[in-house]
């Protein structure tokens, strides 16, 4: 099902050539509106949107830091200096959820919102969640910017169920009475219900349920770990990805399930760098690094070179879909990145390695650096839950350990917990202690 198939399918290099003209007005947009971007791009030696070029050369411009926008906001600007517009423009704030830091504010124009929520429905839309279908919706209509997606499923034409999160008991008896054809939650907490449903025999594999939509944190496109979800719900999981100050669900998976396709294209402009040095890399099939994103039309608080904090690697291969351009599927997110001995190491990437070991683990697991910050010495302490009923065997720790190191090239320690000893989330996990 494609909402815009004359645009989804456009070959890539012509949606260079029209991103090229949209990236040539919106420099010079930033140039006249935003303080901030004025100020940074005359810093970096670009006077004006004539000298910064076009979507050829962004490469060659300054990258953004989420902090330094943080850093302008002020008692009377508490958006930051890139704001752009009057106050009389804006039509919606939202705040971000705060996992980095203080919530800050996200203002979107009619147009802006409009933008999110097209391409958060081109998305979700590739999934194969089509109008008419029911869809049960964790997402709550608050202040974040997630509870923009939910306009989105109004797009697309679909019957929402919204019972928010917090309400397990709800939500199951939301499934068994009203039939949905998919479900949209974190892929901790599709993990959780499957425990959830076991525990009290409610049989979720036979449930209406079709496709699981799977959003916000990493882990969704994992093999072992959605393997894991696949067969505890007996649906097909697919996962989306956006972040607060660019938008929502930008990026979203096909039915092919072979990364997440750019549902945002002609609005964002990707690109991937070298996440220590900041090169710009090209997006070739296979390549990994860190997400940049670039707002090619938008109004409110526009982006350049926005640094995403996501790590990914890229697919460039034809979708049998149809749907042309470079696809994405996160592998972590720097905040929770650890470096041990020079060697980068996501927890969720330590998950998925543990959650191969099914069915003799839970695929809960907690990472405990001895140090604070980033930087760590190895060996790095692993808890890995085992599964109900299954007792601590020290030839499973070592066999964790020995792949763990063959896969992640980290030395860890693993230490073996009962089922039930890690925490269990209806949002995002938490898979570092600190
Ligand atoms: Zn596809």
């Amino acid at each position: 099902m494609m909402l815009a198939p004359e645009i989804e399918t456009r070959p890539w290099a012509e949606q260079l050539a029209v991103d090229d003209g949209c990236c040539r007005t919106q420099l010079a947009y930033l140039f006249e509106r935003s303080a901030f971007y004025r100020e940074k791009l005359t810093a970096a030696g670009f006077a004006s949107a004539r000298d910064a070029g076009g979507l050829a050369d962004v490469a060659n411009l300054p990258l953004t830091e989420k902090r330094e926008i943080r850093a302008t906001c002020t008692p009377d600007n508490p958006f930051g200096a890139h704001l752009c517009v009057t106050p009389s423009e804006i039509v919606r704030i939202y705040s971000t959820s705060g996992t980095t830091g203080a919530p800050s504010y996200i203002p979107l124009t009619a147009g802006d919102l409009a933008n999110w929520v097209t391409a958060s429905s081109r998305s979700y839309a590739a999934s194969g969640i089509a109008a008419g279908q029911r869809i049960v919706t964790t997402y709550n209509a608050g202040p974040f910017v997630a509870g923009a997606a939910l306009a989105a499923f109004d797009r697309i034409g679909l019957c929402q169920i919204p019972v928010g999160t917090g309400n397990t008991e709800r939500l199951i008896r939301a499934v068994e009475l009203l039939r949905p054809e998919a479900v949209v939650l974190t892929p901790s907490y599709a993990a959780h219900l499957i425990e959830w449903a076991a525990e009290r025999h409610v049989d979720l594999r036979g449930s209406s349920v079709e496709r699981v939509l799977v959003a916000a944190e990493p882990g969704g496109g994992e093999p072992a770990f959605r393997a894991k979800l696949q067969e505890g719900w007996g649906a097909k999981v697919t996962e989306a990805m956006g972040i607060g100050d660019v938008g929502i669900s930008l990026w979203g998976e096909c039915g092919e399930q072979d990364g997440m396709h750019l549902g945002a294209r002609g609005f964002v402009h990707p690109e991937l760098i070298d996440p220590d040095t900041g090169a710009a890399l090209e997006l070739e099939d296979g390549a990994t690094g860190e997400l940049v994103l670039t707002h090619l039309q938008h109004r409110a608080a526009p982006v350049l070179r926005f640094r995403t904090r996501d790590h990914v690697q890229v697919r460039t291969s034809p979708c049998k879909c149809g749907r042309t351009g470079p696809r994405v599927r996160c592998i972590g997110r720097t905040d929770d990145m650890l470096i041990v001995r020079g060697v980068n190491v996501f927890p969720s990437a330590v998950r998925e390695v543990v959650s191969s070991f099914a069915p003799r683990v839970s695929g809960h697991i907690l990472v405990k650096p001895q140090a604070p910050g980033v930087q760590q010495e190895p060996p790095l302490p692993v808890s890995v839950e085992l599964a109900r009923g299954a007792t601590a065997d020290a030839a499973l720790a070592d066999a964790i350990r020995k792949r763990l190191r063959g896969v992640l090239v980290v030395q860890t320690h693993v230490e073996l917990v009962p089922w039930g000893s890690l925490g269990r989330s209806e949002y995002k996990s938490k898979l570092v202690e600190r």
